[in-house]
């Protein structure tokens, strides 16, 4: 299954491309699964040695990591930390700083939903999404930072969402972390925009991913409509593309951002989401 997503995502690059990330190290949070796959066969395509995060059968995250690492010919590893644990995070950059050296592009990216009225939203839901979707960001940040601003070159990149942008109703917790990590990514940038760093928001419309696909009954409940009726009335009819962007269309914007000529965009929250912000 996964194995079969970094095929599909292998249009990104092609191994004999120029390869601008070789030599740096890149975290990507969440990759097992969606977005963040993709966007880690792009960094990996452009040659740096990727860590793998995320949940997921061990095996399965082992041999995703092989074919990634044999079809770009560069170094991976998979760290299973578990993102909602402060601690975890600190733990996981120390192992990635111990086996490939210090962290280069930070890409936190891993995300998780909950779909429910406020008044029904379980508070366990709600401090789980916090601590995935917004504070794993601040303790990745915090981690990488020293040896970022101590080298002089850093690449931060922050998947938030439309959701960072715009509310909706029903995601009471994700809004408010994705509004959060927009916040933080802000922050990171005017602290670091002297050091050769730059930190940016990537805030992407519907993407057809597991956690869409996830949604769709979630969401069916809540607005008590059919699936097909959420997909066409609640996450397409705010999308004037009224299509899903793709995951390869977020890890393009991603791999500019880590590329040379982005080094003077810091701070911002690059929409992706096929107009909708746009209303
Ligand atoms: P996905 O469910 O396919 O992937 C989420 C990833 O996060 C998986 O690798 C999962 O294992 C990982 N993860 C979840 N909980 C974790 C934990 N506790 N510790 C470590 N890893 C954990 O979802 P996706 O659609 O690819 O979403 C990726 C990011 O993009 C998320 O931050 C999401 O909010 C954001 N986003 C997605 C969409 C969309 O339409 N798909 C739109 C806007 C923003």
């Amino acid at each position: 299954m996964i194995e079969g997503n970094i095929m599909h995502t292998a249009g990104l690059g092609r191994p004999d491309a120029a390869r601008a990330l070789e030599g740096r190290v890149a975290i990507v949070t969440g990759s097992t699964s969606g977005i963040g796959l993709a966007i880690a066969a792009a960094l990996a395509a452009d040659g740096a040695s990727i860590v793998i995060n995320g949940l997921g059968d061990h095996a399965d995250v082992e041999n995703l990591c092989h074919v990634l690492g044999a079809r770009y010919d560069v170094s991976t590893r998979y760290d299973a930390a578990d993102l909602a644990r402060p601690g975890a995070v600190v733990d996981m950059v120390d192992r990635t700083v111990r086996a490939f050296g210090p962290v280069d592009i930070l890409v936190s990216n891993a995300g998780i939903q909950h779909v429910a009225p406020i008044e029904e939203f379980a508070p366990e839901r709600w401090d789980a999404i916090l601590a995935v979707n917004l504070s794993a960001v601040f303790h990745a940040t915090r981690a990488v930072l020293p040896e970022m601003k101590q080298r002089g070159w850093g690449r931060i990149i922050n998947v938030a969402s439309a959701h960072g942008l715009v509310g909706s109703a029903f995601k009471s917790a994700y809004v408010a972390a994705k509004h959060g990590v927009v916040g933080l990514t802000k922050v990171t940038a005017l602290e670091t925009a002297e050091f050769g760093i730059t930190c940016n928001a990537v805030c992407p419309g519907y993407v057809w991913t597991p956690l869409v696909e996830r949604q769709v009954a979630a969401q069916a409940a809540a607005h008590g409509i059919s699936p097909e009726d959420v997909v066409r009335t609640v996450m397409l009819a705010e999308q004037p593309t009224k299509r899903f962007a793709t995951v390869e269309e977020i890890a393009g914007t991603v791999r500019f951002l880590c590329s040379a000529v982005a080094a003077s965009v810091t701070g911002a929250a690059i929409a992706v989401d096929g107009g909708w912000t746009a209303h």
